[in-house]
C-alpha cells in the first residue's frame, strides 16, 4: 500500500468533468473523509479571467477550465484533474481532455493529482478503487469510495430520466459541460421559458453504442439521440457549440444531415468567450418564429 498522502482539502473545477459525472467526485473524495472545495459557478468575472490567461485558441470550455483551477488554487491543499482518454468502451474522448493534468501542473505545480479514465482499458470504478489506493487507503475503503461514487452518479442520471416531461418540443444538445453550466446554457432555457417553448435537454448515459456509431464518446452519443427523434414530437433541434470545437467543426454536417432527413429544423449557436449566450435571445425567437409559421403552412396545406 502506497503511503497515505495527507490531503485535507481538494479542489475540483466547476467545468468539465464535474458535469460529466455529476456527484461522483464529492462522493469520491468524501467517502474518503476529504473535504471538496467547488470553484465558482461560471460568471462573468470567469469568462474575464479566462479570456486574459487562456491560450486563444482554445474552445471556451478549455478557457474555462483554466480560470476556474486560477481560482481554486489558494484555497485547497491539492487540485484534482483526471487524465480522460475514454468515458465509453470502444470510444475515445476529446483530446483536450486527455492533457487537462498537465495544463494544470503548469498552472498550480505541485498541486495536482491525477489518474487516467480510460474505459477502453479499465472500467471506471476500478481505476477510481485504484487511485484511491494510490492515495494511500486500505482496499476497503478505496473500493467503498469508488462504489459510492459510481452508484452516486448512476443514481443521478436515473432520477434526471424519470424527471424528464414527455411533450418536449424542442430538443438542446451540446457537451455536457456546456449544457449544465448555467452561465452557458442558461440564456437559452431561460429564453425558451418566457417563450413558453417545451423542451428537453439530451441525458449522458455513457453506454456502449451500436458497431457503426461514431467513436467520440459525446459526439457519438448526441449523434445517436438524433438518430432516434420522432419528427411527429420533435419540431427543433438547438445545438450549442462552442467557437474552434474540432469536434464538432466535423460533427455538425452529420447532425444536419440526419435532421434533414428528417424534416426537422435545426440551428446551431455558437459560444465563445465574448458572447457566451447572452446576444442568443433574437436569433432564438427568429428560429421558433420560423418553425411556427413552417407548422402553421403545414397545417393549412
Ligand atoms: S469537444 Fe469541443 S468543446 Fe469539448 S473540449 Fe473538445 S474542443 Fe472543446
Amino acid at each position: 500500500m502506497a503511503q497515505k498522502m495527507t490531503i485535507k482539502k481538494v479542489g475540483i473545477p466547476k467545468s468539465l468533468y464535474y458535469f460529466f459525472y455529476p456527484d461522483l467526485w464529492k462522493t469520491f473524495f468524501e467517502t474518503l473523509e476529504i473535504e471538496v472545495i467547488l470553484s465558482e459557478s461560471t460568471s462573468r468575472k470567469t469568462i474575464e479571467l479566462a479570456s486574459s490567461v487562456a491560450e486563444s485558441e482554445n474552445c471556451l470550455p478549455i478557457k474555462l477550465f483554466d480560470a476556474h483551477i486560477l481560482e481554486l488554487i489558494d484555497k485547497v491543499d491539492v487540485l484534482f484533474v483526471p487524465r480522460i482518454i475514454s468515458t465509453i468502451k470502444k470510444h475515445c474522448s476529446c483530446p483536450k481532455l486527455s492533457v487537462l493534468p498537465d495544463v494544470a501542473r503548469i498552472l498550480a505545480p505541485g498541486k495536482v493529482i491525477t489518474f487516467e479514465i480510460n474505459e477502453n482499458k479499465i472500467k471506471l470504478i476500478s481505476s477510481l478503487q485504484k487511485f484511491a489506493q494510490e492515495l494511500g487507503f486500505s482496499n476497503s475503503i478505496a473500493k467503498k469510495a469508488a462504489n459510492r461514487a459510481v452508484n452516486a452518479t448512476k443514481k443521478h442520471t436515473e432520477e434526471k430520466e424519470q424527471s424528464k416531461k414527455t411533450e418536449a418540443s424542442f430538443f438542446i444538445v451540446s457537451h455536457p459541460y456546456n449544457l449544465y453550466d448555467d452561465y452557458i446554457t442558461g440564456p437559452v432555457i431561460k429564453k425558451l421559458k418566457k417563450m413558453n417553448i417545451s423542451y428537453e435537454i439530451i441525458e449522458f448515459k455513457k453506454e456502449k453504442r451500436k458497431k457503426d456509431a461514431i467513436r467520440w464518446d459525446t459526439c457519438g452519443e448526441m449523434n445517436d439521440n438524433l438518430f432516434q427523434l420522432d419528427p411527429e414530437k420533435c419540431k427543433g433541434v438547438i445545438q450549442i457549440s462552442s467557437f474552434n470545437c474540432g469536434c464538432d467543426s466535423v460533427m455538425l454536417e452529420t447532425s444536419r444531415s440526419v435532421l434533414k432527413e428528417k424534416s426537422i429544423p435545426f440551428i446551431v449557436l455558437i459560444i465563445d468567450e465574448h458572447s457566451a449566450l447572452a446576444g442568443v435571445d433574437t436569433r432564438l425567437e427568429a428560429f421558433i418564429d420560423s418553425v411556427r409559421w413552417k407548422n402553421e403552412q403545414n397545417c393549412n396545406s
